[in-house]
């Protein structure tokens, strides 16, 4: 039986939600299937005040094991590095997370503000936020560039605002049932079997990205969101048109633009007014390109593409 203890700091409880709503396999799957005993979670523990204090100082010095420590939230140093904006338990919460950190086999970062800060550290940053091994993309985070669990690894990375559920319970059963070891790990410390492809593989608007038909408004069933509405599909890298959303759809599938959740610039531009939604230009042609492709290429390629584009393309071909 592993011990899971999930905490969270400056969050928005989102990742909570997402977690709740796992499907293959659901949170009740974790405990009755595989054997995982959840001693505390934001909305499932049962400990209060002493005992739930008593509990984590168990964990701390050693006496009651733990196995997996998922962290969901940023940790949060304001004011003037004492973190005391965000107390728990009777501490500020950055020094749970110190301790736990110390005697974890497995630390799991879920979502994008454990994972790089998020929506918290976006400039200009008035909590002091960061990720546990991660400030946006500058390798380091809370608790330093050399952390590793107690199993060799470093933070396990599940980005996403918030993360699939399926990809938290799945990254959880697999490190619970001992298969941590198989996991790879991309740069950003994201498992590759999840973050390699992009969001815009199995986007059903492929064929108009190829042809280069823009959508022009939201919902719009026909037309690619990358020319107009500022998707971000062909450069992040996310599972979500291979695994789908409430096993249903997707966000470019229901016809709103991918937003690059699961990489650590997100939130990207700062949020800065007409920034949202809409794509990005110098001269007519994208600032963020298709990861892989350089200016030159792309204009040969929209140019070709455009030259080529079948009168089926401007048709919403969806319509039965
Ligand atoms: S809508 Fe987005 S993900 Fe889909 S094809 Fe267009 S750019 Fe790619
Ligand atoms: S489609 Fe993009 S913004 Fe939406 S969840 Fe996936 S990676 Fe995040």
């Amino acid at each position: 039986m592993a011990n899971l203890l999930w905490l969270q700091g400056g969050a928005c409880s989102g990742n909570t939600m997402s977690f709740l709503n796992a499907e293959e396999p659901s949170a009740c799957d974790l405990v009755t299937d595989f054997g995982i005993n959840v001693l505390w979670h934001p909305s499932l523990g049962m400990e209060l005040g002493e005992n739930l204090r008593k509990m984590l100082d168990a964990l701390v010095s050693g006496e009651m094991p733990l196995d997996i420590f998922v962290f969901e939230g940023s940790v949060i140093n304001a004011p003037n590095g004492t973190g005391q904006w965000n107390r728990f338990a009777g501490r500020p919460m950055k020094d749970w997370v110190a301790d736990l950190a110390k005697v974890a086999n497995y630390t799991v970062a879920i979502g994008d503000c454990a994972t790089w800060g998020g929506i918290p550290a976006t400039a200009p940053n008035p909590s002091d936020s960061e990720g546990l091994q991660f400030l946006k993309r500058k390798h380091g985070g809370f608790l330093g560039g050399g952390y590793k669990s107690k199993a060799g690894l470093p933070v396990i990375n599940v980005p996403g605002c918030p993360a699939h559920p399926d990809w938290i319970t799945q990254i959880v059963v697999a490190v619970a049932t001992g298969r941590g070891g198989d996991l790879t790990l991309d740069e950003f410390q994201r498992p590759k079997t999840f973050f390699t492809s992009f969001t815009q593989t199995g986007c059903t608007r492929n064929m108009h990205f190829a042809y280069k038909v823009s959508a022009t408004e939201y919902g719009q069933r026909k037309g690619c969101l990358f020319y107009d509405l500022g998707c971000r599909g062909p450069m992040t890298h996310s599972p979500c048109n291979r695994i789908l959303w409430n096993r249903q759809s997707s966000k470019t599938r229901a016809g709103m633009p991918c937003m690059g959740c699961t990489e650590p610039e997100f939130p990207f531009f700062d949020l800065m007014p007409g920034t949202v939604f809409k794509t990005q230009t110098v001269m007519g042609v994208p600032k963020d390109m298709p990861l892989g492709v350089d200016k030159a290429g792309y204009i040969k390629l929209t140019a070709a593409a455009k030259a080529a584009s079948p009168a089926w393309a401007e048709e919403d071909i969806f319509v039965v």
